[in-house]
């Protein structure tokens, strides 16, 4: 059967590409990816040079159709992005739709991930998480949607462009206990990799304290809120907290 390979790529430190992906890229007749230069690079430092494609987010759909065409001929094609796991907070989700609706098979190939590289070092409990991905850049929608996340209790993963880390831990700091736990991501695999743990009232006080915080990749990890609580006596503590600190 026609098959859609997804390969995962690393997310900083080329060498967690895996054997598999090494091996399949090296065969693609065609890698669709996020961004012919940036893949270019990977595919230079591995010595594989295999025609690409670009599908971003504005042209998902025709790419599509035109891999469909090519799984059709035959020719084994691959979808990678930017860095990580492909259609995961990243183009590839609607490619990987329209070729499973044509009756295709799509076949995903494992590697880095960095909300899953994130959690597993975040000591936070990991048998539950909710992946929130990124937040709205508008502050009403983003505070909206982090309302509706004050009762769960599961541990939540944010992912964060740099430029907005500060806002993100506002926002987080205004809605949550500030007694939660927050884990801080930076960089992972990468030279200046951070991994930092703290509860959430001294978080905005630590991405200040060092400017180059500020840049960078992030992931944040939220703890979940504690099981018994609902959404009313979550939001009378958050309040309570607010008058004992102004008491203070
Ligand atoms: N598909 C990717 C994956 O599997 O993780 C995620 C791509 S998403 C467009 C980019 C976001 O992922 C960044 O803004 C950051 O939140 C997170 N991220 C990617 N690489 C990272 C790294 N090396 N360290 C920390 N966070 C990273």
């Amino acid at each position: 059967t026609a098959t859609l390979y997804v390969v995962a790529t690393p997310i900083g430190n080329v060498t967690d590409i895996t054997l598999r992906a090494l091996h399949l890229l090296s065969i693609a007749d065609v890698v669709a990816c996020e961004d012919t230069r940036n893949s270019s690079k990977l595919m230079s430092r591995f010595g594989l040079s295999v025609p690409m494609i670009a599908a971003h987010q504005h042209n998902e759909r025709e790419v599509a159709d035109k891999l469909i065409a090519r799984l059709l001929k035959g020719e084994r094609v691959a979808l990678i992005s930017d860095a990580g796991t492909p259609a995961v907070s990243d183009p590839g989700a609607r490619i990987v739709d329209a070729v499973l609706a044509a009756g295709l098979r799509v076949l995903p190939l494992p590697g880095a991930s960095a909300a899953i590289t994130a959690l597993s070092a975040s000591g936070l409990v990991n048998d539950r998480f909710s992946f929130v991905g990124f937040l709205p850049a508008k502050s009403k929608q983003r505070e909206n949607m982090l309302r509706g996340l004050l009762t769960e209790t599961a541990t939540m993963v944010f992912y964060e462009a740099p430029h907005r880390i500060l806002d993100c831990v506002g926002a987080l700091a205004e809605m949550f206990e500030p007694t939660r736990q927050v884990v801080f991501a930076r960089e992972l695999t990468k030279l200046f990799e951070e991994i930092h743990r703290c509860p959430l009232s001294e978080a905005t006080a630590w991405v200040k304290a060092d400017p180059n915080r500020e840049r960078g990749e992030f992931v944040v990890l939220l703890e979940g809120a504690a099981e018994s609580s609902d959404a009313q006596e979550v939001e009378a503590e958050r309040v309570l907290n607010i008058l004992l600190a102004e008491c203070t």
